[in-house]
């Protein structure tokens, strides 16, 4: 391997895409978005530029999430997305190929693992490969996945909640369900309507959730002033809104994320579930962020949750860590190319 062979770990998230470069760190950081248009399949562009432009051109346009909409076997628009994180990354002055590892789902199908190889090779990949999402998760959370112990780490992202007991460096015990933080979003949402007959969108509804937003009923509420739209009069009008609506509000979801973690417990063999007691559960992902979700997940399982460092990026600092020591994490690998 030639030294000048750069490295890219891609952590491709339900809603965002992070690019991670070993020695560098996050470089990347935009929606897994791809426009394409409806009249002739044509794909329009891809990250930030493909988001802003969705319901803003007269045209219609479709905007894929290649991770969300499980079309991630769609070969074109993930080649697509792809293509535009290395070319972003690395410059375009670059010439040499990268050695890219790319974080999936803990469910994908054998095709589609296959379809996120071959479309990584095609967008300009010199050598690729594909390790679970959980597992990089946990690597760029400190854990040691290689030891004779259970490990439980749950990443809440924007689409899903995914948990996993990952031991000798697999996962021995899965669950991926697809709620997260967008259907805290909409709860706020709907809510918003239901009591205030107030239109808000989804950026103030995730305003609201992560300026005062939180999973437990606290004390000393926190409120926040919002601004929408009367459904009755369609002019704009704003209110106020407090920390224990929400946790009403949001209650049905977390509800389902912690059924998940449960389901999950509940299916781990007795030894490991007493490392996990030992260990705590890890979080990771950007709705484990969540005011005082740690503290819910304690509640309610009656296991010691913690937040992993740098929640965000764990995802993305495991892609990077592998791609650093192959030969450590090579069982972890499913597919290579
Ligand atoms: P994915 O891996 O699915 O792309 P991320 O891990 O990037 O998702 O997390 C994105 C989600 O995290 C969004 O729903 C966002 O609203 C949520 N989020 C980010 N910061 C916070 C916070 N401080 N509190 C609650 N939710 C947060
Ligand atoms: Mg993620």
């Amino acid at each position: 391997m030639s030294i000048f062979t750069p490295k890219l770990g891609i952590d491709l998230g339900t809603a965002n895409t992070l690019v991670f470069v070993p020695g560098k760190g996050v470089v990347l950081n935009e929606p897994s978005v791809v426009a394409v248009s409806e009249q002739d399949n044509k794909i329009l562009a891809v990250g930030n530029a493909a988001k802003d432009m969705v319901g803003r051109t007269p045209e219609s346009i479709i905007a894929y999430r290649p991770m969300r909409d499980g079309v991630i076997a769609d070969y074109r628009v993930t080649e697509a997305m792809l293509r535009y994180f290395f070319n972003q990354a690395l410059g375009k002055f670059n010439i040499f190929k990268p050695e890219v590892m790319v974080s999936v789902p803990a469910g994908v199908t054998s095709t589609e693992r296959r379809a996120v190889i071959e479309a990584a090779i095609k967008a300009g990949a010199k050598s690729a490969y594909v390790v679970k999402e959980p597992i990089l998760a946990a690597i760029g959370a400190g854990i040691p996945i290689h030891e004779a112990k259970g490990h439980m780490i749950v990443d809440i992202g924007g689409g899903t909640t995914d948990v996993a007991v990952i031991s000798l460096g697999g996962i021995v015990a899965s669950i991926s369900v697809k709620v997260a933080g967008n259907k805290l979003d909409q709860s706020i949402i709907d809510y918003v309507k239901k009591t205030f007959n107030l239109a808000i969108g989804d950026k103030t509804a995730e305003q609201i959730k992560i300026n005062v937003g939180s999973a437990v009923f606290l004390e000393d509420e926190l409120e926040m002033t919002i601004k929408g739209r009367d459904y009755l009069s369609g002019l704009p009008r704003s209110t106020t809104i407090k920390t224990n609506e929400i946790v009403k509000a949001m209650s049905k979801s977390l509800r389902d994320m912690i059924k998940a973690i449960k389901d999950v417990l509940q299916d781990t063999p007795p030894e490991l579930s007493s490392d996990i007691i030992d260990n705590g559960i890890i979080m990771t992902g950007g709705s484990s962020q969540l005011r005082n979700l740690t503290e819910l997940v304690y509640r309610r399982t009656g296991v010691k949750a913690k937040l992993a460092k740098d929640a965000l990026y764990c995802v993305a600092k495991g892609t990077g860590i592998a791609l650093n020591h192959l030969e450590t994490y090579k069982k972890s690998i499913i597919a290579k190319r």
